[in-house]
């Protein structure tokens, strides 16, 4: 008889979903016929001015090295992290994109006694990282499309030792104030630890999101997590952190894979963090995409979630996959949301202007 491997999985695994990333350009190209140049992905909120000049220019410089071992420290980049966010280097935990720290987070505090506490609508990596290590995951309803921090402190039970918060929310694009965050950790006793997930931070300032970083003097349970794929345009390189106390750190550190943080990834995140013009301009045209694609959403009649990311969850106010379909015929990806129990939105990426403009155009033809 043939062994069913799915069954000899372990039990939090057997539970899980795959996670669904947005459809690649090149899959659609080939699906549809359609030249590559011609697509438009706005789909995975990404940075539509692709990766900073002086990333790719560190990247390849450092090709010939790529027979060595990357430095398993990163002391490169740690020294430079630290020095941008006014933080020792003894408080950084880097990680293969945020994800990998998310992940180091739930196998390093949470197994099948323990529980984790995360919103309804939150981005879904944190169910997939609580599953996985078998733990309970609590989803607390949400006040709006957002998180309701009051509610989520309410839920905090003996076992529960993470709490998950996306500021801004992916895929709602939600937020929260500082007034709300200090409420909220106030309550929360020091055994558990509070992942604020910060991937959207950058989009949001100038604005009143808060700073998680300057909280962690008050509050040594907190964690706050960031990463260069989304306004520092290195979502291929893979790279992320968490900022927390050293003893934290230390906890991920242990578990933390030796390289986890590739050669390249290294020098171009480098590169990246001091690239000031790159992250003004990247600010800028998100702004001002933003602001373009609401008018033409309410140009359509459609109304939408106001978000503090690089991205819009706009209501169809109809089963959404016919208009995702449609859209994928014009050569526009898009990005379903009913694995998030939201089946009548789509969350789309804000573009460089002209790919807005097709987005709307599409969207217009699609829903006559
Ligand atoms: N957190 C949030 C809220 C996100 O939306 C994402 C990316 N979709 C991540 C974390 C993970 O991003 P990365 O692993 O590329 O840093």
């Amino acid at each position: 008889m043939s062994c069913d491997f799915l069954e000899l999985a372990v039990p939090g695994v057997r539970s899980m979903s795959p996670y669904q990333p947005g459809k690649p350009i090149e899959e659609l190209a080939r699906e549809q016929g359609l030249p590559v140049e011609d697509i438009v992905k706005l789909a995975s909120n990404e940075n539509p001015l692709g990766p900073p000049p002086s990333a790719v220019k560190a990247m390849t410089d450092s090709l010939a090295e790529l027979a060595r071992y990357p430095d398993g420290s990163s002391y490169l980049l740690k020294q430079a992290l630290a020095e941008k966010l006014n933080v020792a280097p003894e408080q950084l935990t880097l990680g293969n994109g945020s994800n990998d720290v998310l992940v180091l987070l739930a196998e390093s505090f949470l197994d099948s006694d323990g529980s984790a506490i995360y919103s309804q609508y939150a981005f879904v990596v944190y169910p997939l990282a609580v599953k996985a290590v078998g733990a309970e995951g609590i989803v607390v309803p949400a006040l709006n499309y957002g998180h309701d921090l009051e509610a989520m402190a309410a839920a905090i039970k003996e076992n529960t030792r993470i709490v998950f918060l996306a500021n801004p929310n992916n895929p709602t694009g939600t937020s929260f104030s500082e007034q709300q965050l200090l409420e909220f950790l106030d309550k929360v006793p020091e055994r558990v630890i509070v992942v604020l997930d910060e991937a959207y931070f950058e989009y949001g300032i100038g604005g009143d999101l808060p700073n998680g970083i300057n909280l962690l003097d008050r509050y040594r349970n907190l964690v706050v997590t960031r990463t260069f794929s989304k306004a520092y345009g290195l979502a291929g390189a893979r790279v992320g952190y968490s900022i927390s106390n050293p003893e934290i750190a230390d906890v991920l550190n242990r578990l933390r894979q030796p390289f986890n943080l590739n050669l390249l990834a290294q020098f171009g995140a480098v590169a990246a963090l001091q690239d000031d013009a790159y992250m003004q301009k990247s600010i800028e045209i998100n702004q001002q995409g933003m602001e373009f694609l609401e008018q033409g959403f309410a140009d359509l009649g459609l109304s939408w979630i106001s978000s503090s990311g690089n991205f819009i969850t706009v209501d169809m106010k109809r089963d959404a996959m016919p208009v995702y379909e449609g859209l994928l015929a014009e050569g526009v990806i898009v990005r379903p949301v009913g694995n998030y129990g939201m089946p009548e939105h789509l969350r789309i990426s804000i573009g460089l202007p002209e790919e807005n403009r097709r987005c709307l155009e599409a969207l217009a033809r699609v829903l006559a």
